[in-house]
């Protein structure tokens, strides 16, 4: 298929054939004409698979026939480094074209960037926390930007922006077009993509044959004390009909049982502990969905056939990178699909960078925007502490939980939407393909 075939501006296409582009790439084929008819797009691929033209492209499509001097479109791309080369595709693609680009990265002198902006140049292309800067400084503005292209959105994620990114979106009243690019879809993009994308067209490419088939991975840095909150958090605000908890010792296991029955989740428990009866009384109502949460040490890691648990969440990182593809190898069972979570600590940074090695993959790493990362540890003189294996917590320091209700699931997604700037990520099941 030619990329004539894709409905593209005549100036374009010489350029793609300029270029040797000689077909489109199927992230382009995918995502270009929908965008091309001012569709939202979400697209996983990752670098290398020709996305920055599978946005660009339609991008200048849009603007090539409408009068110069006006920045219709912001593409926001985690590095100075990308940024760079995103600009320097975009001359060349619109190089038969008076469309012009210019590009706000950090490490430059802002008042040259201030002079090129205003100068309204048809594209922006920007790293956040330059662009943040400009527009706190309110000499620029982007009223009339129509486009705005997020390009990897999972990499902005683990670096912090997202806060950002919402802020900038809030500054761009003109914004009816948003193209989403990411190498992985964790939860909390999928979330965003929820709240600001309308009726995306989905674009999957490249998925890695290396990552176990149908279980999306995703890492949580989070100090250890406040892991026992995270989960509570996670429990409480995303929907997770079938859920395996991991962890260490059979101590915290009970301890985290109980905790998580306080907060009006019906649980069960797997461990040593246990007598053979109880376990298979476990096994059999989790089974059933009778307990929408078991918590559980390793040993129930292996055999454990459960069809329909939708998320496994190790709340340590298992030092045997063995027994993590064990862990994450419970959910998307029988050909269906599942969410495999970590919560890791600093100190466990290494155990994961060697389960990373074992499935051949980096697990993204996903950061909430409302959940307090800064709480403070618990004072070692209280009797009560919300980390797990450091004393025995009843009650996390400030979890942000919503409680479900005495017996009640937690709520739906989309529902209470209420919190447009801090709802927590109440993902549709993040799905690859
Ligand atoms: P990207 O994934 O955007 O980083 O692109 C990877 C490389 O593929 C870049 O060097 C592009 O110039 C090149 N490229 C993009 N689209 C095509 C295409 N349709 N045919 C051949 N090369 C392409």
């Amino acid at each position: 298929m030619p990329f004539k075939s894709l409905g593209l501006h005549p100036l374009l296409v010489r350029a793609t054939r300029e270029l040797e582009y000689t077909e489109p790439t199927p992230v382009q084929a995918g995502a270009i004409p929908p965008a091309l008819a001012g569709r939202d797009v979400i697209a996983t691929a990752q670098t290398g698979t020709g996305k920055t033209a599978a946005f660009l492209l339609p991008v200048l499509h849009r603007l090539i026939d409408l009068p110069r001097g006006v920045s219709r479109a912001l593409v926001v791309s985690p590095t100075r480094e990308l940024a760079e080369q995103i600009e320097e595709s975009c001359r060349k693609l619109a190089r038969h074209t008076q469309a012009k680009a210019t590009l706000v990265v950090g490490g430059r002198p802002m008042g040259a960037q201030e002079r090129a902006l205003r100068a309204g140049p048809d594209v922006v292309v920007a790293t956040p926390g330059r662009l943040i800067d400009h527009l706190r400084q309110g000499t620029v503005r982007f009223d009339r930007v129509t486009a705005l292209v997020l390009d990897e959105a999972d990499r902005m994620l683990d670096m912090g922006f997202l806060p950002d990114i919402k802020r900038i979106i809030d500054r761009l009243p003109a914004r009816n077009q948003t193209l989403l690019f990411s190498a992985t879809m964790p939860p909390v993009i999928a979330k965003l993509a929820g709240d600001i994308l309308r009726n995306p067209a989905t674009v999957q490419i490249g998925r890695r044959a290396a990552a176990a088939v149908g279980i999306t991975q995703a890492a949580y840095p989070v100090p250890a004390h406040l892991k026992t909150a995270l989960l509570r958090h996670l429990l409480g605000n995303t929907e997770m009909p079938s859920v395996l908890v991991f962890t260490r010792t059979k101590h915290s296991a009970k301890k985290l049982a109980r905790m998580i029955a306080a907060d009006g989740f019906k649980v069960a428990e797997l461990h040593s502990n246990r007598t053979p009866a109880q376990r298979t009384k476990a096994m059999e109502g989790f089974r059933r969905g009778e307990f929408q949460v078991m918590v559980a040490t390793n040993i129930a890691a292996r055999g454990l056939d459960v069809d329909h648990i939708t998320h496994v969440i190790s709340v340590d990182v298992p030092d045997v990178p063995e027994d993590y593809v064990h862990r994450i190898g419970r959910t998307a069972r029988a050909g269906a699909e599942g969410d495999a979570f970590v919560l890791v600590s600093r100190e466990e940074e290494g155990s994961l960078s060697q389960i990373e090695r074992q499935v051949g993959q980096r697990l993204p790493r996903v950061t909430l925007p409302d959940f307090d990362y800064s709480a403070a540890a618990p004072k070692p003189t209280h009797k009560a502490g919300p980390a797990l294996g450091t004393g025995n917590g009843r009650k996390s320091a400030r979890s942000g939980h919503r409680p479900p209700g005495a017996n009640g699931p937690p709520k739906p997604p989309g529902s209470g939407r209420g919190n447009p700037r801090g709802g927590p990520p109440r993902p549709p099941r993040p799905r690859h393909g």
